[in-house]
């Protein structure tokens, strides 16, 4: 095993780290920080919640002076990280006579400037208030002998290219430059060539890495009942905080406030929102006043917040790369942690894809029913009842109340108004019966459905039953009855999974073609038909055969 004092550090530093907790370096950290210390460039790239800031942090800190000038410049891609970045180089440099200071947009420029005239070493911010102080000639680079892109992929994302570019013309070209990221897409490393001298690759290989004490697991949902099917893993959880990502901003905020109606302490966190809400929302998560924070990928990327227990992917993340930033907001600091994902039927492909890339299957849960929550929020509400009669504060307003209402009632029927008063919003939500497909000609137990397209489009059977199991999950020999026609086909599938394959092909496409898909009707009566013009139509071709 190896440990920090094994390096060429000073004993400042090794006893700083030794405060922070740490015991062993990561991975990371093993490989980068004795070839950061040799002063070659190096590219390091590693999971999320990895220690990538310390793996750069360390020996920035060890290599700096005292003199009274900025040595290291570290760019980040947010507020939040610079502010995060900042503090643990604070705390490695504790023992150290070393200035680090955040400089971010939103924070008023006069604060910075006297901040920086104090002498100041290390100086962590996001490219535009870089900039911003290059011009005013506030921030002097001339002596910088260290640059770190830090999350580097994510300042491409979001077009810091540019200012990038600006802020390195201002160093010496005699400077080491350090480049840290979670993923390396091809964009990154053809422009280190631009940036870097023959740099080092230090690459920790996802499967060695992929934090074993995440657990991760989803759950199928139904797109028409995602927010009901949410509310009812949040309420089968023990979670202490919980991250809640979704794809839009407008998703995050309608999200906050619909879980916000049903009870739930939470609140959003976007790019919209000013500095100063930003900064109030992340205390109120910090010191757990709420309980979940609704986020976009961008906002959320990079935060460290110790006792995440879950992170929920209310909409599924774009790309396994996106996936792993937010899988690592929870397990941090070695502590456990569940990622959770709501997949429904038009997702799974993607799901799929992301399991490939991750190179791990991601198992899927059952959600829980309607009992299992009742049985959780009956505990809930006795003990919350519990604890008030035994705080023994003074009720006699409250007696006044029952007394004149037993002449009227039973003692248990007040009560059990009184509950209903208390805890209507938290009452769990039935989201059974999500479809009717009402009367559709099957066999019991099955639903059976009509779908517009059938040989024209070269469909199979095995075709057809590989893409259901694969979008619903289940094995081939569970679908029913299938009878494909030149241009339109019959299918059942059993009744438990018939939303699933509802929601997920109608409006799909099959080999290309779009397929729409609708419960079959019955073939009634000769008399009284009542088809739908597509299906009649699809009859009458059948007759003539
Ligand atoms: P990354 O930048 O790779 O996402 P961070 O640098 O934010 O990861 O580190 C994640 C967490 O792990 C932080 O809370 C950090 O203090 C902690 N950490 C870093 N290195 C170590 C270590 N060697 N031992 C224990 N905890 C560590
Ligand atoms: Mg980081």
């Amino acid at each position: 095993m190896q440990i920090f004092s094994d390096f060429p550090l000073h004993n400042s530093i090794i006893k700083a780290i030794h405060d922070m907790g740490f015991e062993e370096p990561s991975p990371i950290q093993a490989s980068c920080i004795p070839t950061i210390l040799e002063g070659v460039d190096v590219i390091g790239q590693a999971q999320t919640g990895t220690g990538k800031t310390a793996a750069f942090g360390i020996p920035v800190i060890e290599k700096m002076t005292t003199a009274p000038h900025v040595q290291a410049l570290i760019l980040t891609p947010t507020r939040e990280l610079a502010i995060q970045v900042s503090g643990e180089l604070k705390k490695i440099s504790k023992y150290k006579r070393v200035k680090t200071l955040p400089i971010y947009g939103g924070q008023s420029i006069g604060h910075q400037i006297r901040a920086l005239k104090q002498g100041v070493q290390v100086v962590i911010g996001t490219p535009g208030r870089i900039l911003d102080h290059i011009r005013r000639k506030t921030l002097i680079l001339q002596n910088v002998k260290m640059v770190v892109l830090d999350e580097a992929d994510e300042m491409l994302d979001m077009g810091f290219i540019d200012d990038i570019e600006v802020i390195l013309q201002q160093v010496s070209n005699e400077r080491q430059t350090l480049l840290f990221s979670a993923t390396m897409p091809p964009e990154i490393k053809k422009l280190t060539h631009r940036y870097m001298q023959n740099p080092k690759i230090i690459s920790i290989n996802r499967s060695e890495v992929t934090a074993p004490l995440i657990d991760q697991a989803y759950y199928k949902v139904l797109e028409k009942n995602k927010l009901e099917s949410l509310c009812r893993i949040l309420d089968s959880q023990e979670i202490e905080l919980g991250i809640i990502f979704c794809r839009t901003k407008r998703g995050v905020d309608e999200l906050s406030e619909a879980l916000q109606t049903r009870g739930y302490l939470t609140d959003a966190l976007h790019g919209d929102l000013s500095q100063i809400q930003r900064d109030k929302v992340m205390k109120s998560f910090r010191d757990s006043s709420i309980e979940f924070l609704i986020a976009t990928d961008v906002a959320a990327r990079g935060i460290d917040v110790e006792n995440v227990s879950h992170v929920i992917n209310y909409d599924i993340p774009q790309d396994p790369e996106s996936y792993v930033h937010r899988i690592g907001r929870t397990g941090r600091a070695g502590r456990k942690g569940l990622a959770i994902t709501l997949v429904t039927p038009r997702e799974m492909k993607h799901l799929r894809s992301i399991e490939l890339e991750i190179k791990q299957p991601i198992p899927a849960k059952d959600l829980p029913t309607l009992e299992e929550i009742t049985v959780r929020q009956k505990e809930n509400w006795k003990n919350q009842i519990a604890e008030v009669i035994e705080r023994g504060e003074d009720q006699s307003l409250f007696y006044e109340v029952v007394e004149s209402l037993t002449d009227q009632y039973e003692l248990k029927d007040i009560a059990s108004a009184l509950l209903r008063i208390a805890y209507s919003d938290s009452l769990p939500l039935n989201i059974e019966d999500s479809y009717d497909f009402g009367e559709t000609g099957a066999s019991k137990g099955m639903v059976r459905f009509f779908m517009n397209v059938g040989r024209n489009v070269n469909m199979s059977p095995q075709n057809l039953i590989k893409e259901i199991s694969e979008l619903v999950g289940i094995p081939g020999k569970a679908i029913g009855r299938i009878d494909i026609f030149e241009k339109f086909t019959f299918l059942e599938v059993p009744e438990d999974v018939a939303p699933f394959v509802y929601e997920a092909l109608r409006q799909s496409r099959i080999n290309g073609a779009r397929v729409n898909l609708e419960p079959a009707k019955p073939r009634p009566p000769r008399e009284k038909r009542e088809y739908t013009p597509n299906q009649d139509r699809a009859k009458r071709e059948t007759y003539k055969k």
